[in-house]
């Protein structure tokens, strides 16, 4: 297994809370991943969870409207309720010390395979690399069921693949800041679509196990970093 680092909680700041209101508004207006009121984001703080309030219009909100949940589920900060889906992100962040934020989504294709309780195996190169490992689907639980469909999520999700599937629902995805989440869940939807278009032409072919574990160690350890270069660049002596 590849072992990701737990994520350091961040300060509750206002530049934080902007940055959680920006991102909703970009799942919606230009990714359409976010509809009406549904969809929510959870970043790892000192003292919890901040999350988005619960049945509010993303471009009304106001940093203020952000709540902070302790991980004993009590509103430590704010004064909204909190997104209905906070056990959901309570119980995936509790799962993944490694998730810094995470984003759950109603994005068309992860909900089209979610529908049919399909998972994506690793089948594209920046999957290998930002989701690390299949993305499963969980079994269908109404969201007014809270718990239990937080539980369901946290059964199916695993211990390296940064997303999961709720069946007849949506997606959830996660990274180390809610920079790296944002990529996941379009790499997610991205890999949606793959998988669905390429029945028509016999079925994506699943990268091979180990080879998607080398990418996704390269894209935590080595991508960006001179190492990754090492052979390809040369040094400026010719020796490579
Ligand atoms: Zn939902």
């Amino acid at each position: 297994m590849i072992e990701v680092k737990p994520a350091t909680p961040l300060q509750d700041t206002v530049e934080l809370r902007r940055q959680i209101i920006s991102t909703c508004l970009f799942l919606r207006d230009r990714l359409g991943y976010f509809i009406g009121t549904w969809g929510n984001i959870s970043v790892r703080v000192e003292d919890g969870l901040l999350l988005t309030p619960s049945r509010m219009a993303y471009h009304e909100l106001r940093p203020e409207d952000l709540v902070v949940v302790s991980w004993g589920s009590a509103v430590v900060k704010g004064h909204r309720l909190p997104t209905s889906e906070m056990a959901l992100h309570h119980a995936l962040m509790l799962e993944r010390p490694g998730f810094g934020a995470l984003i759950h989504a109603h994005s068309p294709y992860a909900s089209v395979v979610a529908s049919a309780h399909r998972s994506i195996p690793v089948i594209v190169d920046d999957m290998a690399e930002v989701i690390g490992g299949e993305v499963r689907c969980s079994r269908y639980v109404s969201a007014g069921r809270h718990k239990e469909m937080a539980q369901a999520a946290r059964e199916t999700i695993g211990k390296e693949a940064c997303a999961v599937l709720l069946g007849n629902h949506g997606v959830v995805a996660g990274g180390r800041n809610l920079e790296e989440a944002l990529v996941a869940v379009q790499f997610v939807e991205k890999a949606a679509v793959i998988l669905i278009q390429a029945e028509s032409l016999g079925g994506a072919v699943p990268i091979p196990e180990p080879l998607w574990r080398e990418e996704r160690h390269r894209y935590l350890y080595k991508y960006g970093r001179p190492e990754d270069m090492r052979g390809v660049i040369t040094d400026g002596t010719g020796t490579g």
